[in-house]
């Protein structure tokens, strides 16, 4: 069955236009800042998935006008050699953001890592101080991927207040701060995990579902109640006659006739996190400016 475009929550397009709305702000800013801003991606090792998303993310750096400051590390690297990168990069006031790209080598501890971002230039979100000010509801560097959900839902103007959310996941990277957001956004939240039984259950009381779990298909028609929006993180690779795709954890095939709005995969939400983290960039450039105005 063809897909009516009008069903289909387009990240790749908001994304596109967000960013050009900051490529707009850079150069009104650069022109009072005197410098672009700056964001360091760290990468550790040859995982070929990350090296696609760090290409992907000093590309989009490029054409909005950032200016990047990346440091790729052999796998071997120690512990102590990313963490005095890391604070150089804190002290450096060309940089406005940092972020270490995940997953590292199992030598390297990425918690305590995180630790050693400056908060202020924490463009990922995940320093426990922002994670704190997002449970506190106060303003700060919000996580890329929740962000961007909320972005997407925000722009097709979905309803969220009194309505019941269910996230699946519950991971500190989506499941946990996408829920805090949508709690923020006045939803009742459910959140549902690996250990959740009859999951089918709780998924056909959303008004709106969010499934972050990296499980192809796990979402059926049969899980989603009719006219809900459907939000697709899942982010999975699998060989469909002999080529690699992306796939999500929705069944999309099924699951689309029946929902009022879904995210594509590839399309959805992928393409706003990177958008996001240039929001954040630019957020942190523009209020480090203004710091040193006070200061
Ligand atoms: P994770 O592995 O840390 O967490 C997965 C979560 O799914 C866990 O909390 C677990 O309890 C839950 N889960 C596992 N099996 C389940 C089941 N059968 N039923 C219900 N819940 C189950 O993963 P993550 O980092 O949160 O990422 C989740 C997915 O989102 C992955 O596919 C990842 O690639 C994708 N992702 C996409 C983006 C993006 O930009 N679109 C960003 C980050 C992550």
């Amino acid at each position: 069955m063809p897909v009516e475009s009008s069903k289909l929550l387009d990240g790749k397009g908001l994304a596109q236009k967000i960013q050009g709305e900051l490529t707009a702000q850079i150069q009104t800013l650069q022109a009072e800042i005197r410098r672009p801003p700056g964001l360091a991606v760290l990468m550790v090792g040859d995982n070929p998935a990350s090296a696609a998303y760090v290409r992907n993310k000093e590309r989009a750096c490029e054409r909005l006008g950032i200016a990047s400051f990346g440091h790729h590390f052999p796998a071997e690297v120690t512990f102590d050699e990313v963490k005095q990168t890391i604070h150089d990069l804190n002290d450096n006031p060309q940089v406005d953001g940092i972020l270490v790209q995940l997953p590292l080598p199992s030598h390297l501890d990425s918690t305590a890592l995180l630790y050693e971002i400056d908060p202020d230039k924490d463009v990922d979100g995940l320093h426990p101080l922002n994670l704190g000010r997002l449970v506190r509801g106060e303003s700060g560097l919000r996580s890329c991927t929740p962000a961007g959900v909320m972005r997407l839902l925000a722009a097709y103007e979905v309803e969220l207040s009194g309505k019941h959310a269910v996230v699946i996941g519950r991971s500190i990277l989506v499941g946990k701060p996408v829920s805090l957001m949508l709690l923020a956004a006045n939803t009742t939240v459910t959140m549902a995990h690996s250990r959740t039984p009859d999951l089918a259950a709780v998924t056909r009381t959303a008004d709106v579902l969010v499934a972050a779990v990296g499980k192809p298909g796990l979402i059926t028609a049969d899980m989603v109640k009719p006219g809900a929006v459907v939000v697709d993180v899942g982010i999975s690779r699998q060989e469909v006659e002999g080529k690699a795709r992306l796939v999500g954890d929705v069944d999309f095939a099924s699951v689309q006739p029946q929902c009022s709005l879904i995210t594509p995969v590839p399309g959805g939400v992928g393409p706003m996190t990177v958008s996001m983290l240039l929001e954040n960039t630019v957020w942190s450039y523009r209020q480090r400016h203004k710091g040193s105005y006070n200061s």
